[in-house]
């Protein structure tokens, strides 16, 4: 990435700086071109307001003068022959009046023209006065072309186009360092990006790693407990287990006593399996999106009934009296899940409860309501019930056959199928849970 910014910049660079030494030569040629002509107006001008300009004495002083001076005088009859050169031998000398710049001067009383020379062959720059008596006096000059100049020029802007692509390298180096230095520092210490100085635009791809970083920590926290959770949930039971089956293997365990440990293996065996199963679900919806399942048309009516129909041995033994309230209605979900979450809120509603109470469930307008008057939930403890593993009390939910996994179960199944779930209670009053299915 560095390399290709560099070579990027290089390249960039180069073309600017050769662009800027054309334009400046061309620049550069223009500004000579009016010097030259200036001065030699200004030359012409001066020696055709010469009184005698035309004398043959006069003239030769000045023409070696101005011949010293790269300067070439020439006298031209208004016939067009040249009657005087300083760099020519006029004999032989073509007629004069097509000659641009005279042209324009028998014209316009002065002409300017830039072209090789037909005599010297050269490029020359012209200037051409009439004079008074109608002859013409010219003065010209040798020049550069602009070619000639580039090439004159060479040296000096190889010299410094080396110079600026020296220091473009490591202006471009210690950009691009500096550029990339707080994404490496990113990449090299992905743990804590916090620590890195950035600049603004960087600030949101930070974030986001930040943000995902501590999602990933979390995430292995939670598993982390999780799995410190299960090991020692599941620890309890079966160190029961052995226990009992130790007792009797050793003959320590009278005849009675056996069919009491027997009893016990078999609860705990029960508990054992009743947590594998929670803990399999729950594993099982960890990575599922609401894709993964199937899903149907299903009335939360008919299966509040089904589910209290189930439950209803089990009420009367708690003495626990419960009611369906209601209407039809009907969600888009998964039939078993549906099934799972109202058994669970139901036989919570049974186990947290006293004798004498009841369980209300109301179905109506995308809404599944469990509420019951049982011991309740103390404030401080209820947006907690939804954690895995997480009980009030927690020999009330063992005796009762709890896992601590119920409700966690029921918040994974209601968030898969996109409703709400709302939890209101008092303790000694009572528990309402609430489950708000979207509308279509
Ligand atoms: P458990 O298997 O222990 O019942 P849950 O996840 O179903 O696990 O519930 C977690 C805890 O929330 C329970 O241990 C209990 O303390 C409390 N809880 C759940 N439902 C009720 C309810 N209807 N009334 C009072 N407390 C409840």
């Amino acid at each position: 990435m560095k390399q290709y910014i560099n070579r990027r910049i290089m390249i960039i660079a180069s073309a600017a700086i050769l662009m800027t030494a054309v334009f400046c030569t061309f620049a550069c040629y223009r500004v000579f071109r009016e010097e030259v002509k200036e001065n030699l107006r200004i030359c012409t001008r001066l020696l055709s307001d010469r009184e005698n300009i035309q004398d043959e004495a006069v003239l030769s002083k000045y023409a070696s003068e101005l011949y010293n001076d790269s300067i070439r005088l020439t006298l031209i009859s208004k016939e067009g022959d040249v009657i005087f050169d300083n760099v020519a031998r006029i004999e032989g000398l073509d007629n004069h009046l097509n000659r641009e710049e005279i042209e324009e001067a028998i014209e316009n009383g002065e002409g300017y023209s830039i072209r090789r020379s037909a005599t010297i062959n050269r490029t020359n720059y012209y200037y051409a006065v009439r004079l008074e008596d109608g002859s013409i006096l010219r003065t010209a000059r040798e020049s550069h072309s602009i070619i000639n100049i580039f090439w004159n020029a060479v040296p000096v802007i190889l010299f410094v186009i080396l110079i600026l692509l020296v220091i473009c390298y490591f202006s471009s180096q210690a950009l691009t360092t500096n550029l990339l230095a707080p994404v490496e520092a990113i990449a090299a210490n992905m743990n804590h990006p916090e620590t890195i100085h950035t600049y603004a635009e960087l600030e949101p791809i930070i974030e986001h790693i930040r943000n995902q970083h501590n999602d990933i920590l979390d995430h292995a926290n939670l598993r982390q407990e999780f799995t410190a959770n299960v090991s020692h949930e599941l620890k309890t039971p079966l160190t029961s287990i052995s226990g009992y089956a130790e007792l009797i293997e050793n003959g320590l365990a009278g005849e009675d006593d056996t069919q009491k440990f027997a009893a016990e293996i078999h609860k705990n065996a029960d508990r054992l399996l009743t947590l594998i199963n929670d803990i399999l679900r729950l594993s099982e919806f960890d990575g599922l999106k609401e894709s993964d399942f199937e899903t149907e048309e299903v009335d939360l009516y008919d299966i509040a009934g089904t589910c209290l129909d189930m439950l209803e041995f089990k009420a009367r033994e708690h003495d626990i009296s419960f009611s369906l309230e209601g209407e039809k209605t009907l969600v888009t979900a998964n039939r078993n899940m549906m099934d799972e979450v109202v058994y669970n809120l139901c036989d919570n509603a049974i186990r947290y409860n006293r004798p004498g109470g009841y369980i209300r469930v109301y179905v109506g307008d995308h809404k599944l309501m469990v509420s019951d008057n049982g011991i309740g939930i103390p404030p401080e403890y209820q947006h907690r019930v939804f954690e895995r593993f997480f009980r009030v009390d927690k020999s009330r939910s063992k005796r009762t056959g709890g896992t601590g996994l119920g409700l966690a179960i029921v918040k994974h199944i209601v968030t898969l199928h996109g409703a709400e779930l709302s939890l209101e209670s008092a303790p000694e009053q009572g528990t309402r849970v609430t489950i708000q299915f979207p509308d279509n």
